[in-house]
């Protein structure tokens, strides 16, 4: 069937987002394959999010149907691309992987969508950074399954939907208030991920452990899920520098005295805070006094840019009940003055402002 139709208008090219410089992640990831949970009894913590997929699933199997779009949520190395790759290995399908930026015009994504397999799961990390026009496109190909494709230029252009196979769009990113509402409507399933707590920490790290072969205690696991931020990205990579610390200053093992060592070495404290958070705080309380203070003035002082600071630093910093942020701005708490052992009163909470 080909329906013509006037050709919608293509809005202009947008300027290139600025870039996410979150090299860390990457080569992270390239290192983590092998830690990687395959399957959802292999993925850790997030317990209700799983135990609500796992039903979505069976019911979209046993249906013979594709699963809803999924809309995944949560600070970065928490598992949104980990879970979206065990989704399609429990349904038993294909999986293909992009990120928003990577999209630049509607023949890319065309290109993928017109070449998935039945109920592929097609995973968009950063989905926040879409251009219009291909958002514009996925709204039908998520509802349809058809692909709105432009023929001929000008006034002769018309429009002709290509059909293709259904599909589960997996969206993830760090920034759900960025998203447009259209977009966030059309998927059917929507998990937010939160931080790990220490227990679910421990067992990822143990597990880590075990497939890199490397003996580590139980105090030693202990502390390293203290100390990684909550975030399995962070545990996989610390248990890889205290592997190394062990096998170079030590017999091997990462026991409590190593990881204790190595976590000195590279300046993480027992919050788990790097020294460039501790920055952040130091800065917020001695420069402005506390805050509050804007987001961009910040990025500026500490020499981040905004994404970074807010997707990568602050989640963290708020999780752990160091930084606010308010209306006007980001301020620090009580606790960050605390545990930088810096004077309290200049890093006031709100409503404990004086005029001395
Ligand atoms: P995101 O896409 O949210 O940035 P990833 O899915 O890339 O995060 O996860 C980062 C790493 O953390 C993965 O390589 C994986 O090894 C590990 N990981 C994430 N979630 C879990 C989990 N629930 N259990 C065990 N390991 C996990």
């Amino acid at each position: 069937m080909e329906k013509v139709k006037a050709a919608p208008a293509v809005s202009p090219p947008q300027a290139a987002p600025s870039g996410l410089a979150r090299p860390e992640r990457r080569d992270e990831d390239e290192r983590d394959l092998s830690l990687r949970p395959q399957r959802l009894n292999e993925f850790i913590g997030q317990r209700v999010l799983k135990e609500n997929l796992s039903v979505f699933i069976t019911a979209a199997r046993e249906r013979k149907e594709s699963l809803d779009h999924l809309f995944l949520t949560g600070p970065p190395g928490l598992g949104k691309t980990t879970l979206a790759q065990v989704v399609a290995r429990e349904l038993g399908v294909d999986f293909k992987v992009t990120s928003a930026p990577a999209l630049d015009k509607p023949k890319d994504l065309a290109g993928i969508l017109t070449t998935v397999t039945e109920k592929t799961v097609f995973f968009i990390d950063e989905i926040h950074r879409l251009r219009p026009a291909i958002e514009e496109m996925l709204y039908i190909a998520m509802e349809d399954y058809e692909l709105d494709w432009i023929i001929g230029q000008g006034p002769s252009a018309r429009t002709i939907r290509i059909p293709i196979q259904p599909f589960t769009l997996v969206g993830a990113t760090t920034k759900a208030g960025n998203v447009s509402s259209p977009l966030v409507s059309r998927f059917g399933i929507s998990c937010r991920f939160a931080f790990y707590d220490e227990t679910d920490m421990e067992a990822i790290v143990r597990r880590s452990a075990g497939i890199l072969k490397t003996s580590l205690t139980g105090d030693a696991a202990a502390l390293l899920a203290a100390s990684a931020r909550g975030t399995p990205r962070v545990a996989n990579r610390l248990l890889r520098r205290m592997r190394d610390f062990a096998q170079i200053l030590g017999s091997g093992v990462v026991s409590r005295e190593v990881v204790a060592e190595g976590l000195k070495r590279l300046e993480i404290d027992s919050l788990g805070l790097e020294r460039h958070d501790r920055e952040i705080l130091r800065i917020i309380i001695e420069r402005y006094n506390g805050g509050p203070v804007g987001a961009e003035t910040l990025a500026i002082s500490v020499g981040e840019a905004v994404d970074t600071l807010e997707d990568y630093y602050e989640p963290y910093l708020i999780q752990a009940g160091l930084l606010q942020r308010t209306p006007r701005g980001r301020m620090t708490t009580p606790l960050a003055c605390r545990h930088l052992g810096v004077d309290e009163r200049r890093g006031r909470g709100p409503g404990e402002q004086t005029l001395f």
